[in-house]
């Protein structure tokens, strides 16, 4: 992983995923893609920027090409709760977008990873310690577009030996970028909202319990992965990792650890609810930690301490 071409790179992941790789690599070592181009952001102003949308496999083998890519880091997708409102919009983007990626890597041989999610399970998945090899059947179309993307990956390395790895994120909280439109967004706006009002009002019920990760050990994890021995590696794409579980009043009783006064109620959203239902509530995570030494840093108190202490900065709350 020398020269890293990354889709979707102005997205919560990709947004700090590119500041990382451009420090750990090189300025000139990372090409930064998305369909869109804002003026002044740091990912489009701070190092090499081109936009590419997925569904343009010309030009996302030109830019490969040109930039002598020797990897291929893919982003882009629509995320569960905007896959529901658009549902054949989504199936395009995330498959079509996923088929070209991994047309690219094929061709130019390129080391290849995407993230499939929690999403990728359904109601009769096991729920508790949700094992790495298990029945996968999701009712959203953001869940089949996962799995039929870890099967595509599967497919690309046994087929033609490209070298694709990817991890089930669960929901992923973090301060730089806010999140796209996911059912664990909740738990990123909660700590705005403390810091804001004082309170927040939450659109998932109290006592569903789903995994997370603080994105530092996120943007670890990829990169961990990716620099993996590949003898190690038993499974290659869509390993379970998460780094805690909680359901809304657990991350409400760490926020008041910090700020006491803080107050939740709730306005349960169906539509989140019902996609938040039919994910697991804690991953097995021993592939993962046996075959390339998954370690995630943050806890949740540990995470919350971060989080208020980084966005009172950002958004100059004293
Ligand atoms: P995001 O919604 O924050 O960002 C996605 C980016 O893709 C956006 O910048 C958008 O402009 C871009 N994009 C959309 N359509 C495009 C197109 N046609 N061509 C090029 N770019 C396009 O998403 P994210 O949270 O950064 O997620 C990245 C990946 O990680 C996705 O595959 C997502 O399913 C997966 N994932 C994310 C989470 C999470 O909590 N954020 C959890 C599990 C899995």
């Amino acid at each position: 992983m020398e020269r890293i071409i990354v889709t979707g790179c102005l997205g919560q992941i990709g947004s700090e995923l590119v500041t990382r790789l451009r420090e750990e690599k090189g300025n000139d070592n990372v090409l930064a893609t998305d369909i869109r181009r804002p003026e002044g952001h740091p990912v489009v102003e701070n190092g090499l920027f081109e936009t590419l949308d997925v569904l343009d496999e010309d030009r996302m083998l030109e830019l490969a090409t040109e930039f002598k890519a020797d990897t291929m880091i893919h982003l882009a997708s629509l995320l569960s709760s905007v896959a529901e409102d658009k549902p054949q919009v989504a199936w395009h983007i995330n498959m079509t977008g996923l088929t070209n990626a991994l047309e690219v890597a094929r061709k130019l041989d390129l080391q290849f990873f995407t993230p499939s999610s929690i999403g990728a399970f359904g109601t009769e998945t096991p729920k508790i310690n949700t094992p790495q090899d298990t029945l996968q059947r999701p009712k959203t179309m953001y869940g089949i577009t996962k799995v039929a993307g870890e099967l595509l990956c599967d497919y690309y390395y046994s087929k033609f030996g490209v070298d694709t790895r990817g991890v089930r994120f669960p929901g992923l909280i973090s301060y730089d970028t806010l999140p796209g439109g996911g059912t664990t967004d909740y738990a990123v706006e909660i700590y705005y909202e403390a810091l804001k009002t004082g309170s927040y009002v939450c659109p998932i019920g109290k006592g569903t319990v789903m995994d997370m990760m603080y994105m530092p050990d996120a943007i670890d994890a990829i990169i961990t992965l990716m620099e993996a021995p590949a003898d190690k590696l038993v499974h290659r794409n869509a390993f379970n990792i998460s780094a805690m579980s909680f359901d809304p009043e657990g991350i409400k009783e760490s926020i008041q650890k910090v700020l006491p006064e803080f107050t939740m109620t709730y306005d349960v959203n169906p539509k989140l609810q019902g996609i938040a239902d039919s994910w697991p509530d804690t991953l097995d995570c021993v592939a993962a930690k046996t075959e390339w030494a998954f370690a995630p840093k943050y806890d949740l108190d540990k995470m919350t301490e971060d989080m208020l202490e980084k966005l009172k900065i950002k958004l100059e709350v004293k």
